[in-house]
């Protein structure tokens, strides 16, 4: 039998724990303080070596397993494989930044959305992370940079998986992660990012969290859309802009459009001027990406030139629009199996 991990117990649950077997709440707050600060139960300095044993024999420290670590860009980017209970692995992205700290986090195993240009969409769907496995990748991205004299500040649901498919554990683990007894990363320094689950961007909203909404959109016409992200069979456009512009206008906060930018199909002045015609020019932000290769993929990367001139296209529009790299460290909106692959091809520097 797997043991539960601590953070999926929680502090509360752990502190009833403890008092029904007779310690007082301060031993709870020492052993969360060193859960935090990522000390195994043998190394709890204070707490009595019979407790230790106890806690041992009850719990696990976290329920994500190391197997592998790779660092790129100098150091500034590094990249997480977890093994998860069940046989299943994720992988997280820690991106480094002069002001800031950003970890590209995941929701699922696979994805079942199966966008045909995404590496995690062609692969096979495993399962959903639960809360507390969300979790644990921030909480293990922080004890790494604390060691590094730094925190991690902010969170974006970029990696595998469609975050609003698994809704109630995403939005478990983002009041987790937000709670200063764990981490105290305000929602507002995290980005939901969906393929477009209407229904869920509307719960999103109910739950009044203030977090950053971020829509893949790569096609702003539904024939193409419903090619490149299947789901827009079942939620098309004439749903989807409305629901995102509402998640706009209620929250007071700009909604992220993102547009991965591939040769041929979706880079064209026609795709510039149609997704002005569909985007409004307030509260809205358009990210453009130029995809990232995946081996065996039909889909190309634009030249520099072509994505230059798109992104020029939409600014000239009217639209506020940022280019992001996707091989360098400026890969806010491209993490995942998109790092997966960028940092495959560059040099690594592989330890464990
Ligand atoms: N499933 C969610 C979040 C994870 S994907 C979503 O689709 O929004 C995060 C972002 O990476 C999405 O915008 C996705 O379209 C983009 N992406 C996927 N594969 C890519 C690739 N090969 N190159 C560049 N961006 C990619
Ligand atoms: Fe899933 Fe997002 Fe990849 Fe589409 S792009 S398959 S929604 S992870």
């Amino acid at each position: 039998m797997t043991l539960p991990s601590l953070t999926s117990v929680g502090h509360d649950e752990l502190t009833r724990w403890l008092a029904a077997r007779g310690h007082a709440r301060f031993r709870s707050d020492q052993v969360w303080g060193w859960l935090l600060r990522g000390v195994g139960f043998e190394a709890m300095d204070g707490v009595p070596k019979t407790l230790r044993d106890e806690l041992a024999a009850a719990f696990r420290m976290s329920s994500l397993t190391l197997e592998k670590e790779v660092v790129a860009d100098q150091g500034l980017t590094t990249k997480m494989l977890y093994g998860l209970d069940g046989g299943y692995s994720v992988e997280a992205v820690v991106m480094r930044y002069p002001s800031r700290i950003t970890l590209c986090i995941s929701s699922q195993v696979g994805c079942p959305i199966g966008c045909p240009f995404c590496a995690t969409g062609q692969g096979p769907f495993g399962r959903n992370l639960r809360s507390h496995e969300i979790v644990e990748q921030a909480l293990d991205a922080d004890r790494r940079l604390a060691a590094e004299g730094r925190r991690l500040s902010h969170v974006v649901f970029m990696g595998m998986g469609e975050p609003l498919n698994n809704y109630q554990a995403v939005v478990d683990s983002v009041r987790q992660m937000a709670d200063p007894d764990l981490l105290g990363i305000s929602p507002r320094r995290m980005v939901i990012s969906t393929s477009g689950l209407v229904p869920g961007i509307g719960r999103l909203l109910g739950e009044g969290l203030s977090a950053t909404l971020a829509i893949s959109l790569h096609a702003a016409r539904n024939d193409l859309r419903d090619v490149l992200v299947p789901v827009n069979r079942k939620y098309p456009l004439e749903e989807l802009i409305p629901a995102a512009r509402e998640f706009a206008v209620v929250t007071g906060r700009r909604v992220s459009y993102e547009w991965v930018l591939l040769a041929g199909v979706n880079d064209t002045d026609r795709d510039a001027d149609e997704l002005l015609e569909l985007i409004d020019t307030h509260q809205s932000h358009i990210n453009v990406i130029p995809f990232n290769p995946v081996d065996g993929s039909p889909y190309r990367a634009p030249s520099r030139k072509r994505v230059m001139e798109f992104a020029a296209r939409v600014r000239k529009g009217g639209l506020n629009v940022t280019v992001r790299d996707t091989r360098g460290r400026d890969g806010d909106a491209a993490c995942g199996q998109l790092r997966a692959r960028s940092l495959a091809t560059v040099p690594l520097e592989v330890t464990l």
